[in-house]
């Protein structure tokens, strides 16, 4: 019934910390934007791993409040200077332009290009990650050395982007379980060339769902990679009827930096999810802090939001906003590391093993312990006890009386889940335990 976590020993980590980041870095010169190709490329590079569907939704469609919008495609982008230089050049770096630039062919005066230009003083060194896409605009983004290296003299700027009436994709892989409750993961794919933020999150979530497929599963599984915000607002708005099947959910962001974990609370903050995610930290070996949920990050604000209140938490590596390199070219392929992205992933798969094995029992003997012994359930096999086997046993015994659930006897022993699921699968082959079949 329970899955069992894939055999991530160490070996296997640094295996499979080294093909994330792989991916990560295929990915990563994409243009990705809300809508538009460098989206689509990067949700057939996901097809690669798992078979992802990719769904298209017209411009112009109403999604609640919000309206698709146009689609956006960017062929080239520079800036040249009078001796026909590229000053700054998108074939460079993605993050040159501001995402969702108009088309533009203009000379200009150096003074009339700066108010269009990005830079970050404390950090020349870096290029910003700077969007408009509800407004018409356009702009550069450069390196505050380079911006103070333009010399006077007239520019000849040219951006040579459509925005016109296509569709917004997203990508979405079903799993099918034995319940068809279902849990739900998602994650934007709409930044450029940014890898904690979100790459490590696309390519953890592309390596779960490939590693759950080949599970035998007690929920249905349903991932989606959508732009932003205006993507998760698009699912919610046309995927009503799934939205009821949502037992537990997460977001998957900034999982792949050297930061400890940080794991934001759903809205109802006592969800199944909660405190999975909190158990499942609790254990992980790595610093961690669990934050209340508020009205603001990342896509939890709309599964969140009070007509759905979705039972979704975000985990996190370094919070948004929090390190200096967020939404700068720092946050590149040296900025994640291989073994921070597949910890976050084996975090993720002790999660998943706890919402799949996390059940209540009724112990069949209640007046006094069961003698353990005459079962050979008091030492381990080899005849050498082991206290914490003993502990989750007597644990499990003397918390199922029906009302307790094996996350909760977790917690209250301070012991991980897996040892209490394993107390619990011994306790009920020798007939001490019966199945709770929960009332929903
Ligand atoms: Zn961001």
């Amino acid at each position: 019934m329970t899955i069992s976590e894939p055999r991530l020993d160490r070996d296997d980590l640094t295996t499979i910390g080294q093909e994330l980041h792989r991916f990560a870095a295929e990915l990563y010169p994409i243009c990705r934007s809300i809508t538009g190709n460098g989206l689509r490329e990067t949700l057939k590079k996901i097809q690669e791993i798992v078979p992802l569907e990719i769904r298209e939704v017209p411009s112009g469609t109403k999604v609640f409040d919000w309206e698709v919008p146009k689609e956006w495609n960017i062929r080239d982008a520079y800036v040249k200077n009078q001796s026909g230089r590229k000053v700054i050049d998108f074939q460079e770096h993605s993050l040159h332009i501001l995402n969702y630039s108009v088309p533009m062919q203009a000379r200009l005066s150096l003074s009339e290009l700066r108010t269009h230009l990005h830079s970050i003083p404390q950090h020349p060194d870096w290029i910003p990650y700077r969007t408009s896409y509800y407004k018409p605009d356009w702009g550069f983004c450069l390196r505050h050395r380079e911006l103070q290296a333009l010399e006077e003299g007239e520019y000849e700027v040219c951006i040579d982007t459509s925005l016109e009436d296509g569709n917004l994709s997203y990508g979405e892989i079903a799993l099918r379980g034995e319940s068809s409750d279902e849990v739900l993961i998602s994650l934007h794919a709409c930044h450029p060339s940014l890898a904690n933020d979100n790459l490590s999150g696309v390519t953890v979530a592309a390596f779960l769902a490939r590693l759950l497929r080949e599970k035998k599963l007690r929920y249905s599984y349903r991932f989606v990679f959508i732009p932003g915000t205006i993507g998760a607002i698009t699912w919610l708005a046309t995927n009503q009827e799934n939205t009821k099947r949502v037992r537990h959910g997460l977001v998957l962001t900034c999982i792949g930096d050297a930061g400890g974990f940080h794991y934001k609370k759903s809205r109802r903050g006592d969800a199944e999810i909660d405190r999975a995610m909190a158990h499942v930290l609790k254990h992980c070996g790595e610093p961690f802090e669990v934050l209340e949920f508020s009205p603001y990050g990342y896509d939890e604000r709309q599964y969140c939001s009070p007509g759905f209140n979705l039972p979704v938490g975000c985990l996190m590596r370094s919070v948004w906003g929090t390190f200096p390199e967020y939404h700068t070219s720092a946050d590149n392929l040296e900025f994640i590391r291989a073994e921070k992205l597949a910890h976050s992933l084996r975090v993720c798969t002790q999660a998943i093993e706890v919402l799949e094995g996390n059940r209540s029992y009724q112990n069949q003997n209640p007046y006094c312990e069961p003698q353990l012994g005459k079962r050979g359930l008091y030492g381990s096999r080899g005849g050498q006890a082991i206290p914490e086997e003993i502990h989750a046993r007597l644990w499990v015994l003397n918390l199922s009386d029906g009302s307790h659930s094996l996350l909760e006897i977790a917690e209250r022993a301070g012991l991980p889940f897996s040892a209490i699921r394993e107390a619990a699968n011994v306790l009920l082959e020798s007939g001490l335990l019966t199945e709770v079949v929960a009332v929903s």
